[in-house]
């Protein structure tokens, strides 16, 4: 049997987070009544002259500076001519020839290793308007508010041969695109969007074989589960003896199958043509020097200086920076407790299980950065147990109540008194004289039952060191 390899190619669409759209004033705020933020511009009325959102220029070069990407000195808006009623124009801006950003490169990280993708071009354009169908009175709705709000798409080279490099690869870009500030990456919303290319060939084959392309996919394991399908159809289609037709599906996430929605010749023609009301965009040497300056420091730059700085493993320091709120909040919480191995470990097993596990995520964090030190400070210095840490851990995190008030309220304090340890140790040794007599006899890895029994009696809350004395001592 032909055994066979994926080619992936990704054209991923990012709003760029301007307060106005992109030739136009009119609010990008997602949420309005509908048409509430349409001026002449954006719907298209005749005589109208589009100004460039020069804000929308520098998010997309700096984008593109964290993509390794060239940048064009000299960029062109063209016109992509297609009828949609949700394109009142009639064209949609778009830069073709050539771009903002030239190639480029994103390193991604998979089972370990890393991978360099291609990045083909990085452009602006303005997104079009939203086409409402009501079945129900048999009715179609025009909502322009999005028409005009100024996007960037990135295309990377076909070098991607999974669907795991694939969302690895937008996990990546999604990350940079969050640490950079230049949307906010709601993909609900549709902020953070992607087309998906896929074809397969014969291994080792080096020409391409016939693609599709998924359409608007929404969710990164969505993106995973739709080309675990389109591959596993084009594998069947070929082993039938028949042929790939090249066309744009629809992901159904619902019934998790692609369906045809248009062959790739009726849509090809868009007679691209530069504007002639929009000047084209000059980047100056000293302009793009000094948005390069801005740049914040990016992920993999950070990971490496959570390595050196905080002397953590590269597992830890890639998962703390695999999110910027994650790596903000260890750094905070670093500065009230310095012994960072202490707060990753915290925050890798408590504070991630407890984001994980909500449905909200961050919103429903009310633990502060510096009541999560404080914490790590109290296993640290023996005041409280890791068990209790983790006991009452969920409950800080949902009210957001300092550690020390807590654990006093609550009476939660490791027993630390030797006094007091000693009669839960010689109770413990009272109610189990078999065990006893077998440790006395040679079976001294006993020693772990007899100081789980003590921290039974004790609710989690003795001193564990301290009971192992006592126990070596009375045994
Ligand atoms: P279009 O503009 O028609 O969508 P492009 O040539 O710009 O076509 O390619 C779009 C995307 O498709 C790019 O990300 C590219 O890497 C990818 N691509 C091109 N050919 C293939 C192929 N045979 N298999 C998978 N992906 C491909
Ligand atoms: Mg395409
Ligand atoms: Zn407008």
């Amino acid at each position: 049997m032909t055994q066979y390899e994926t080619v992936i190619g990704l054209e991923v669409h990012v709003q760029l987070a301007t307060h106005s759209k992109l030739f136009c004033s009119c609010s990008t705020r997602f949420g309005a009544e509908p048409n509430e933020n349409v001026c002449a511009i954006c719907s298209g009325m005749p005589g109208i002259l589009p100004l460039l959102n020069e804000k929308a220029v520098e998010y997309a070069a700096k984008l593109g500076m964290a993509l390794n990407c060239q940048l064009n000195p000299v960029s062109i808006f063209a016109r992509k001519n297609y009828f949609y009623p949700d394109l009142p124009k009639g064209y949609q801006l778009s830069q073709f020839d050539p771009p903002i950003c030239g190639k480029g490169w994103l390193d991604i990280n998979v089972d370990g290793q890393t991978k360099r993708i291609g990045i083909t071009r990085l452009h602006l354009e303005e997104d079009a308007g939203k086409t409402i169908h009501s079945p129900a009175t048999n009715q179609s709705f025009v909502d322009l508010n999005r028409g005009g709000v100024p996007l960037a798409e990135i295309v990377s080279e076909p070098d991607l041969s999974s669907p795991a490099e694939a969302v690895a690869y937008l996990k990546t870009l999604h990350n940079i695109v969050l640490y950079l500030g230049v949307s906010d990456g709601n993909m609900e919303e549709g902020n953070f969007r992607c087309d998906v290319n896929v074809s397969i060939r014969p291994k080792g084959s080096s020409e391409f074989g016939t693609r599709t392309e998924l359409k608007n996919i929404n969710s990164f394991r969505n993106i995973q589960r739709a080309l675990e399908y389109e591959i596993r159809r084009h594998k069947d289609v070929l082993e039938d003896g028949g042929a790939i037709v090249q066309e744009t599906r629809l992901y159904d996430a619902a019934k998790n199958v692609t369906l045809p929605m248009r062959s790739k010749e009726e849509a090809h023609d868009y007679r691209y043509c530069p504007d002639p009301d929009l000047a084209p965009v000059y980047l100056s040497a000293e302009q793009i020097a000094a948005w390069r300056a801005e740049l914040p420091e990016l992920p993999s730059a950070r990971l490496e200086r959570f390595m050196t700085e905080y002397g953590l493993s590269a597992e830890d320091a890639a998962q703390l920076t695999g999110e910027r709120a994650l790596a903000d909040y260890f750094e905070r919480a670093v500065a009230g407790f310095p012994q960072p191995k202490r707060v990753a470990n915290l925050m890798l097993s408590e504070l991630l299980r407890e984001l994980n596990q909500r449905e909200n995520g961050w919103d429903e964090c009310k633990l502060t950065p510096e009541q999560l030190a404080e914490l790590a400070k109290m296993v640290a210095d023996g005041e409280i147990s890791a068990k209790i840490a983790h006991d009452i851990f969920s409950e800080l995190f949902s009210q957001g109540l300092s550690p020390k008030q807590y654990v006093a309220a609550k009476g939660l304090a490791q027993i630390s008194d030797s006094g007091a340890l000693e009669a839960a140790v010689l109770a413990v040794l009272a109610e189990n004289p078999a065990e006893v007599a077998a440790y006395q006899g040679g079976k001294t890895k006993l020693i772990s039952f007899f100081v789980g029994q003590v921290m039974r009696k004790t609710k989690g809350q003795a001193n564990p060191a301290l009971v192992n004395q006592l126990l070596q001592k009375h045994l």
